[in-house]
């Protein structure tokens, strides 16, 4: 067995993790990190991911502060034409194996410990300490930490290459996870993509890409969801999109008068009547929103699959038939089934994310991950007290239901305002590259900069209040 120390034991080297760490020791640099992952190598859920998968957002604002992913290109053509570049899995992979190699580990700060189980404190066993175990060698290491555990993993999702469908599959039935699509050879008699997310909507177009005719794709979608415009998340020179969608997600919150679930439904409306959101069918009202972000080019891509089974989850594929929850169709001769039915979002709920010696890493700005983490590693390294930490840092809140927005707006705004109140924190944020608002100064030629800032100016207050009332009773962790 061996015994180690530390200031912070991270438990995660995914995209999380990592950001927090970067944050924590540029802004601390006498402070000490043991970094743990069961994967290999830092990157989390990209290592595993399906390779045709991209960024949902653009490189330009993920990853680590202290380097830049990609070269901040616009994309000339292809479907995401006309926006900043999105960097696929093997790219985000390498660039967190050259933060760790180039970076993490020559500052002396970090050590990462890969192919290692976090086993919990104690370890179950009664010693003092976390402790941790090699997945190759079997050695036990036990961890005194002297200042806190960061938990990365509390909302950790599944993903298809790692999950087991909780439906029955026969023995014959050609089930793959969209990682196996590229090593696919022969002809298919059709394929049927299972899932409503994000996953599914990037095998379909992948499908559609290669030339599997619209006709010979059957989409099995239990819900409908809303997906964010690709516009809405543009930093640099296109921020004047980003402010656009903020403002009109104030100005929709501002309006919104009836109930948590409905008003979701409202916001989502008002959205979409500003193309900042789509649903693919439009005769549908969607029941959820799981943060996939979609182009136009590739809405409409996707709305030539026609063929959409809406009966409700998968429970068995047989040979000749899938039986649903509500209902059954047949199973056509050599279909390849592709199973995207992961779910990247885990319930969980809202805490505090500092508490004693622990840190419980979500999400505490709008949608990039990263970039809260980033927050987070921050505030953890320039403050003392925890009650104001979590004051500047509640968490937003994430069930991927129509609930959420109410609670998710109101903090998404107020926890903003009241970190951008601290010089020190402003500053900090307006250097970060995660920040997608950053240099928003240097736009106020953009009429969409200049009337978003109206919009905002004249809604987020009765967008407050109107939150506020809304969420009476509901437990709001902003002071
Ligand atoms: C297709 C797709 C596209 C996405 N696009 C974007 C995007 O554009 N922008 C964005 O902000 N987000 C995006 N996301 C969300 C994405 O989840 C986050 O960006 C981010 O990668 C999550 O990182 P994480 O570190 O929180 O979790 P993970 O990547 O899941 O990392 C957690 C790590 O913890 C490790 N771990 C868990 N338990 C233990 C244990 N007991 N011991 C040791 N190690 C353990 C795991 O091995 C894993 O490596 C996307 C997600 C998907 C699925």
């Amino acid at each position: 067995m061996r015994h180690i120390e530390t200031d912070y034991l991270v438990v995660g080297a995914g995209a999380s993790g990592m950001a927090f760490t970067d944050a924590l020791i540029a802004a601390d640099p006498d402070v000490d990190v043991v970094m743990v992952d069961r994967r290999h190598r830092p990157g989390g859920h990209w290592i595993d991911a399906y390779p045709f998968v991209r960024l949902h957002q653009p490189s330009a604002c993920y990853g680590v502060n202290s380097r830049v992913l990609g070269s901040d290109r616009i994309d000339e053509t292809g479907p995401n034409a006309g926006f900043y570049e999105r960097a696929t899995a093997a790219e985000i992979c390498d660039y967190y194996n050259r933060v760790l190699e180039e970076h993490l580990l020559p500052s002396g700060q970090v050590r990462f410990f890969g192919m290692s189980d976090y086993l919990g404190r104690d370890g179950g066993n009664g010693s003092d300490g976390h402790r941790f175990v090699s997945r190759v060698s079997g050695e036990i290491t036990t961890v005194k930490v002297r200042r806190r555990l960061v938990d990365t993993t509390y909302g950790e999702g599944t993903i298809p290459s790692r999950h087991t469908p909780a439906f029955e599959v026969d023995e014959d039935v050609r089930l793959i996870p969209p990682n196996d699509l590229v090593n696919l050879s022969g002809t298919a008699g059709g394929y049927t993509v299972l899932g409503a997310g994000k996953t599914a909507m990037d095998s379909c177009c992948w499908l559609l890409d290669q030339g599997v005719a619209p006709d010979r794709i059957r989409w099995i979608r239990p819900r409908d969801v809303w997906a964010f415009d690709r516009s809405a998340t543009q930093p640099l020179e296109l921020v004047g999109s980003y402010v656009e969608f903020m403002s009109r997600m104030v100005e929709a919150a501002a309006e919104a008068r009836a109930e948590p679930t409905t008003s979701g439904a409202v916001v989502f409306g008002r959205l979409e009547s500003h193309g900042l959101v789509h649903r693919l069918d439009e005769s549908i009202e969607p029941a959820v929103f799981r943060g996939a972000t979609l182009s136009k080019l590739e809405v409409k891509a996707l709305r030539q699959i026609s063929n959409v089974v809406r009966k409700g989850r998968v429970r068995r594929i047989s040979t000749d038939r899938v039986v649903l929850e509500e209902g059954s169709i047949s199973a056509e001769q050599g279909q390849v089934y592709v199973d995207c039915t992961a779910s990247a979002v885990k319930v969980v709920p809202v805490r505090p994310v500092f508490e004693d010696d622990l840190i419980t890493m979500q999400i505490v700005t709008f949608g990039i991950v990263p970039w809260s983490a980033a927050t987070l590693g921050y505030v953890e390294a320039s403050r003392d007290d925890d009650r104001e930490k979590n004051r500047l840092c509640p968490p937003l809140g994430f069930t991927g239901e129509l609930a959420d927005p109410p609670h998710a707006i109101y903090v998404g705004f107020k926890a903003p305002a009241e970190r951008m109140a601290e010089p020190d924190i402003a500053a900090w944020n307006e250097s970060s590259r995660l920040n997608p608002m950053r240099g928003v100064a240097d736009h106020l030629d953009d009429t969409r900069v200049t009337e978003g800032f109206s919009r905002l100016a004249a809604n987020m207050g009765p967008a407050l209040a109107n939150l506020e009332r809304m969420l009476a009773g509901a437990e709001v962790t902003v002071g």
